[in-house]
C-alpha cells in the first residue's frame, strides 16, 4: 500500500461536471483537493447529455418554478463564463391544436421569458411557418412559437473545470476507481485500486448514476435517499434542414424530443427516458430507435429510418426517486450529509443538471463551511472565465 502523507481538506469521487465544478471551486477557496475519475475525466453521463444549458421549459408544466429559474440564472452565467463553448440557439415549438394549447405555450413562454429579469438572450416569439423556416414541417404545421437556450459542449465543460482546478492546486487523477473509504475518528482513509491510500477531512460522494454504487458497496453507509435510473438515448442523422434552429417537438405521450444542429453536418435527436437497473453501459434498444424516428417522421417533411441514423449515444439520469413517471420526476439536485461522526463529514450529491453544476458547487461548499473553518466564503465562479 502507499500512503499519500497529505492530509487533503476534499476528497471527490468523480470527475464529471459536478465533480469537476467543486473542485474547482473548492480549490479556488485555497482548499486541499482530490478528485480520483474511475475513467477520463467525462467520459460518463456528462458527455451523454443533449448538450443544452437551459431553464428546462417543460419542467414548469411540473411546477418546478424554483429549478427553472435557478438554471435561466445559470444560463447567464454559463453563457458570461465559457463564451467559447456555449451558443444562443432558437429553438421553435410547432403548435398542434391536438396537444398543449397555444395559450398553455404563451404562458409557459411568458414565464420562461421573465422568470430570469435581465438577459442578453432573445425573447420568445410566434412564428408564422409560411414566412420563415417553411418547407421544413409537414403542412399542417401553420404555425409555431420561438424560444432561445444555449447549446454548450458538455465535455469541454467538465475538462475546463479540472483544468482550472488543476491550476489552482487539485490533485486529479484518472483511471483510479476508488474501491473503499473508511471512517476514522477524524476524516477519511480512501483506497483506489493502484493499492494507494488518501487521507481527506471531508467525502464527497460525485459518482453520478453511480452514487448507490458507492453508497452500499464503497462507503457502506445508510442513506435514505434513493436514485432512479432512466436511460436517455439520442440518434445521430445527416442534417434534416440547412438552419440553424432546433426543434421542441411534443408528442402524444407528452413527452419532448429535440432536434438539435450538431457539429455543422448532423442532427442530434433525443431524448428517451426508459427505467434501467444499471449505469454501466448504456446502449439505445431498437424500440427507443423506433421512437425516435416516428417522432421525426410525424412532423417534418424528409422521412428517415433506421438506415439514417449514423450513430448514436445514451446515458442514465441519475434521479431522485419520487415515485413518479420519469418524465415527471425532479431534475433537481439533493444533498445529503452524512454526519454519522462530526469529524468525518460525507456529503452525497444526488441528482443535477448539467446546467446547474456552477450553482451545486457553489451549494457544496455552503454545505461544507462549518467542517472547513479558515476557507474563504466569498463565492468566485459566477464571475471568472473558465
Ligand atoms: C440523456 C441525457 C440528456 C441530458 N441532457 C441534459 C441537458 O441537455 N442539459 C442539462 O443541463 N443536463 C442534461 N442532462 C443531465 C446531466 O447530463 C447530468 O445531470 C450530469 O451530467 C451529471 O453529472 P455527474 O457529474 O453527476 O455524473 P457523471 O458525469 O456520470 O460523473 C460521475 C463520474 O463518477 C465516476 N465514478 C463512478 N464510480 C467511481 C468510482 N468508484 N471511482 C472513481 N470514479 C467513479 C464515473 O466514471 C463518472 O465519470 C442529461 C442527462 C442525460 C442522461
Amino acid at each position: 500500500m502507499n500512503v499519500d502523507k497529505q492530509i487533503y481538506d476534499i476528497f471527490i469521487i468523480g470527475g464529471g461536471i459536478n465533480g469537476a465544478g467543486i473542485a474547482r471551486d473548492a480549490a479556488g477557496r485555497g482548499l486541499k483537493v482530490f478528485l480520483a475519475e474511475k475513467n477520463k475525466v467525462g467520459s460518463a453521463t456528462s458527455s451523454w447529455s443533449s448538450k443544452l444549458i437551459h431553464g428546462g421549459l417543460r419542467y414548469l408544466e411540473n411546477y418546478e418554478f424554483k429549478l427553472v429559474r435557478e438554471s435561466l440564472k445559470e444560463r447567464e452565467v454559463i453563457t458570461k463564463i465559457a463564451p467559447k463553448i456555449t451558443k444562443p440557439i432558437p429553438f421553435i415549438i410547432p403548435y398542434t391544436k391536438k396537444l398543449r394549447s397555444k395559450l398553455l405555450i404563451r404562458l409557459g413562454l411568458f414565464l420562461y421569458d421573465n422568470l430570469v429579469g435581465k438577459t442578453k438572450i432573445p425573447k420568445s416569439s410566434k412564428i408564422n411557418f409560411n414566412k420563415k423556416f417553411t418547407n421544413i414541417l409537414q403542412s399542417h404545421y401553420k404555425v409555431g412559437f420561438q424560444y432561445y437556450d444555449v447549446q454548450v459542449d458538455d465535455k469541454k465543460l467538465v475538462e475546463m473545470n479540472i483544468n482550472d482546478a488543476k491550476k489552482l492546486g487539485a490533485n486529479v487523477i484518472e483511471n483510479r476507481k476508488v474501491i473503499n473509504a473508511k471512517r476514522l475518528n477524524e476524516g477519511w482513509e480512501i483506497a483506489l485500486d493502484n493499492n494507494e491510500l488518501i487521507k481527506s477531512k471531508i467525502l464527497i460522494n460525485a459518482a453520478g448514476p453511480w452514487i448507490n454504487e458507492i453508497v452500499n458497496n464503497v462507503i457502506k453507509v445508510n442513506s435514505n435517499k434513493s436514485i432512479r435510473l432512466v436511460r436517455g438515448s439520442h440518434i445521430i442523422i445527416k442534417k434534416l434542414y440547412e438552419e440553424e434552429v432546433a426543434f421542441t417537438l411534443q408528442n402524444d405521450d407528452s413527452r419532448i424530443v429535440f432536434v438539435i444542429p450538431y457539429k455543422n453536418e448532423y442532427s442530434l435527436i433525443g431524448t428517451t427516458e426508459v427505467d434501467v437497473n444499471t449505469p454501466d453501459k448504456p446502449k439505445i434498444s431498437n424500440e427507443e430507435k423506433i421512437y425516435l424516428i416516428n417522432t421525426i417522421n410525424k412532423h417534418f417533411v424528409k422521412q428517415i429510418s433506421k438506415e439514417d441514423i449514423v450513430d448514436t449515444y445514451s446515458g442514465i439520469r441519475p434521479l431522485i426517486e419520487d415515485f413518479k413517471e420519469a418524465t415527471r420526476v425532479t431534475r433537481d439536485y439533493v444533498f445529503d450529509l452524512n454526519l454519522e461522526s462530526q469529524n468525518s463529514p460525507l456529503l452525497n450529491i444526488y441528482g443535477g443538471k448539467l446546467t446547474t453544476y456552477r450553482k451545486l458547487s457553489e451549494r457544496v461548499m455552503e454545505e461544507l463551511s462549518p467542517y472547513l473553518p479558515n476557507t474563504k466564503t466569498k463565492n468566485w465562479t459566477d464571475s471568472k472565465k473558465l
